[in-house]
């Protein structure tokens, strides 16, 4: 028989803090933590380095097929991405990257090429995935979804404060210029637009501390386990 898997489902637009909290409430509970925005990050880079245009389907969709994308998680349990071989995992954290991966992911071939990718995983053990489209369209049956989200004021001022930490000399105003415009793609887009399963929990981090927003998933995800009988 094979084991129950429990799966968590957590969508919501760039800068709500979706990956910390992800990260952290799947410490928290035994679960891998899937970061499905690294994939397309991988293959905006693949696009990118191959100096295909990403918004057009004709010439990135013929080169889908020979890319080689995995992960793996390293000892200090960060998500690493390889493209054929190579870890990208800190080429593809750049704002040049943040909009590749924004162009490729409006595009239907790209959508299909990962999406067994991400259901696979999610099939073999318990995870916190988070993206865009995970409750929406990766993981239907996800046992508890969240739409995690904050002002675009907040989102923009946290997004500002990774970047420059990385030594990424961006401005606020940068910030919030490219953020607002990722955000109209993301949620406009026809396939698998950013938007809250109709099953989702939103969760408003504006106003939260980050350990009041990762205790305010994890409190969400025992109680589901209780209702599902896991615990
Ligand atoms: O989460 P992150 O900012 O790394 O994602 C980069 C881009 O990848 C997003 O702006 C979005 O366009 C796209 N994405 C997506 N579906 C996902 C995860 C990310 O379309 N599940």
């Amino acid at each position: 028989m094979t084991e129950r898997v429990f799966s968590v489902a957590i969508d919501g637009p760039a800068g709500a803090g979706k990956s910390t909290i992800a990260k952290a409430v799947a410490a928290r509970c035994g679960f891998v933590y899937v970061d499905t925005g690294a994939i397309y990050r991988t293959v905006g880079l693949a696009v990118r380095r191959a100096g295909r245009d990403p918004h057009d389907p004709a010439v990135v969709a013929p080169l889908l097929p020979a890319l080689a994308i995995s992960f793996d998680y390293g000892a200090d349990g960060a998500q690493r991405m390889h493209l054929n071989g190579e870890d990208v995992s800190a080429a593809i954290r750049t704002p040049e990257m943040s909009m590749y991966a924004s162009a490729v992911s409006a595009l239907p071939q790209v959508r299909a090429f990962l999406l067994d990718m991400q259901r696979d995983t999610a099939r073999r053990q318990s995870v916190v995935m988070d993206g865009r489209d995970i409750g929406t369209v990766v993981l239907p049956q996800a046992d508890l979804k969240i739409f995690l989200t904050a002002s675009p004021e907040a989102r923009a001022r946290r997004r500002l404060a990774e970047l420059n930490a990385k030594g990424d000399k961006s401005t606020l105003d940068e910030v919030a210029a490219d953020m607002a415009r990722r955000d109209h793609d993301d949620a406009t887009r026809a396939a698998a637009p950013l938007r809250a399963a109709e099953d989702a929990v939103t969760v408003d981090t504006s106003d939260m501390t980050l350990e009041e927003s990762i205790e305010t998933v994890c409190r969400l995800v025992r109680e589901r386990m209780v209702e599902r009988g896991e615990r």
